[in-house]
Parts: structure tokens; C-alpha cells; sequence
């Protein structure tokens, strides 16, 4: 199955802390800086992408779908996912991307 991610950005929705961003992604690109924001759980602190409206700051939006403007530096839970996998079908699925 041929899925084009900058044509899509289904899993790229979700809550604050949806996308974790951790130590495999130090020292992070500055377009990747930009969209990171601590977020506290009493005391433990998680570094995560900023969510706006349910979907990642970085994702930009063209009707129906949508484009990673940080592609080549996204974070490594970004890369982890594999277009085709289940989360992904799911993920497109859930926004009714075929
Ligand atoms: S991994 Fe799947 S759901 Fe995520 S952007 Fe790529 S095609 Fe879309
Ligand atoms: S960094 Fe890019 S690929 Fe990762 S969640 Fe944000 S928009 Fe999606």
C-alpha cells in the first residue's frame, strides 16, 4: 500500500501529550524546538509536540488533509509509526481518509 503521510496527518490529531518527544531526539532541530511544550503530571515533567484544537502545531492544514511542516526533523515517535500499519489504517480511518 502506497500512503503519502504529507497528504494525510490522521495520526497527528490528539490530547495534549498525544506525542511524546524524548531523549532520542536531542539535541532537537529548531524548527522542532519551536513546537515543544513541557507538560507537568505532578511531579514528573514530559516534553511533548504542542497540541492546538486537537492536532499538532506543526500539522498544516489543506481541507480535508493535512501536511507536517517539520517533516525531515518530525520527532522519533512520529517516525515510528509506519504508513500502513494498523495505527496508521485506524488513524485514517478515524478521520475518514481513504
Ligand atoms: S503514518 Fe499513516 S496516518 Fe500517519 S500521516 Fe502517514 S499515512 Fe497518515
Ligand atoms: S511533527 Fe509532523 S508528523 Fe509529527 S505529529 Fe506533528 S505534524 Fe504529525
Amino acid at each position: 500500500m502506497d500512503l503519502d503521510c504529507q497528504a494525510c496527518g490522521a495520526c497527528c490529531h490528539g490530547d495534549d501529550g498525544w506525542i511524546p518527544v524524548d531523549g532520542r531526539d536531542d539535541p532537537p532541530a529548531p524548527a522542532l524546538a519551536s513546537h515543544l511544550v513541557l507538560l507537568r503530571h505532578g511531579a514528573l515533567t514530559r516534553r511533548s509536540l504542542r497540541m492546538v484544537n486537537g492536532a499538532c502545531a506543526a500539522l498544516v492544514k489543506q481541507g480535508a488533509r493535512a501536511t507536517c511542516s517539520i517533516y525531515d526533523v518530525r520527532p522519533s515517535t512520529c517516525r515510528a509509526l509506519e504508513a500502513g500499519s494498523p495505527e496508521c489504517l485506524a488513524a485514517r480511518r478515524a478521520r475518514d481518509i481513504r
